[in-house]
């Protein structure tokens, strides 16, 4: 089954409400959908332009795929999938998104071929998952208002974004989200770099002390911080997840070592695609910690090729896949389906994907 053609087209779509972190603030999701034919199979991917993370931009994107992967890997034959993942991962330095388009589109290959749901093909572990929502960082009032609407849709996990401004404005947001939302969400933090390894750990032992009850906080510190980071672990009891400091197994592994931090996000737009994502994940679990799988914002083809991988695997124990539920319009037929906070995938094979609107147009029926 060899690769015939790789094909590349953009999309946007408003947000229904703007996204905002300690690192930007989105109001369109814009990706690069990939689109790969191998014999009488199409398979889909997709990567999104985020360039405060990957470095990468629509066009770099397009770029990559076009000029570099494609005359690679036109031709080779899926059969041998480990030269193909491997030849794709060499073809250049970075472009971690772009990879992941490309490797996504090759999963879906390889699973329809094989008559099974990816997640199934991936190894099946569960066949739902829940997922958190995000409040954007805003004044705590709306922050808690948005907290509580969130609840009212039927989710009870809430990933609050913090890191910002200052650590006693995040102080006040917690505390106002957990004022009006009582015991009836789990809370996790995502600081996205915000803080110093000081600021965190003052401020994570004062929502300790005052009984906030937070799941755990993502990425304190600078992702290139890594012993500031292993000192925030070490410091509190809350656990503390590795996300921006961890894209390769190679990072992976330089955390694992030096037990910087208690639990790995895994995003396949940093890891560069599934391949990579299932050894930082083999690597976690063996250290004895638990992984979740996370996205950047984009369409429900990562995330359904995200949702895929996360089902599949026994260590991958938390799910925030709330990206496509942003958007205000859906542009994919077919893939993972949501009921308010659960996801769940159908009986198609590959990633189950029928086809993506461009626009209007419908690009990609198969
Ligand atoms: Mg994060």
């Amino acid at each position: 089954m060899k690769i015939t053609n790789i094909e590349t087209f953009s999309v946007s779509v408003p947000l229904k409400k703007p996204f905002k972190t300690a690192l930007s603030t989105v109001t369109n999701a814009e990706a690069i959908i990939v689109k790969i034919t191998a014999g009488e199979y199409v398979g889909y991917g997709e990567a999104p332009p985020t360039v405060v993370i990957t470095g990468e931009s629509l066009a770099s994107i397009d770029s990559a795929i076009q000029h570099v992967v494609k005359p690679k890997l036109v031709g080779m034959d899926l059969t041998e999938y480990e030269s193909v993942m491997y030849t794709l991962q060499k073809s250049m330095i970075g472009n971690t998104s772009a990879k992941a388009a490309v490797d996504m589109a090759i999963y879906d290959l390889l699973a329809k071929r094989s008559q099974l749901p990816l997640y199934q093909f991936l190894g099946g572990y569960r066949n739902a998952l829940e997922t958190d929502y995000t409040v954007s960082v805003n004044e705590p009032v709306e922050m808690a208002t948005d907290a509580v609407q969130y609840i009212k849709d039927g989710f009870s996990i809430l990933k609050v974004k913090v890191g910002k401004d200052t650590i006693q404005n995040d102080l006040s947001r917690i505390k106002e989200i957990r004022k009006r939302v009582q015991n009836d969400a789990v809370i996790r933090l995502d600081a996205n770099q915000g803080w110093t390894a000081k600021e965190a750990i003052y401020a994570i032992r004062k929502m300790e002390d005052e009984g906030l009850n937070i799941e755990l906080v993502e990425q304190p510190v600078h992702a290139k911080d890594i012993e500031g980071l292993r000192k925030v672990t070490d410091a509190v009891y809350t656990p503390i997840m590795a996300d921006e400091s961890v894209f390769s197994p190679e990072d992976a592994l330089k955390v694992i070592i030096t037990r910087a931090s208690d639990l790995i996000n895994i995003k396949l737009m940093k890891s560069g695609g599934i391949h990579q994502a299932l050894k930082i994940n083999a690597l976690a679990e063996s250290a004895g910690m638990e992984c979740m799988v996370g996205s950047m914002i984009e369409s429900r083809v990562g995330i359904t090729a995200a949702a895929h991988l996360a089902a599949s695997q026994r260590n991958i124990t938390r799910f925030d896949f709330d990206a496509p539920l942003m958007l205000d319009y859906d542009l994919v037929n077919g893939g993972v389906q949501y009921t308010k906070n659960m996801m769940t995938f159908t009986e198609d094979y590959g990633l189950g994907i029928h086809y993506v609107e461009k626009g209007g147009i419908t690009v990609g029926m198969d």
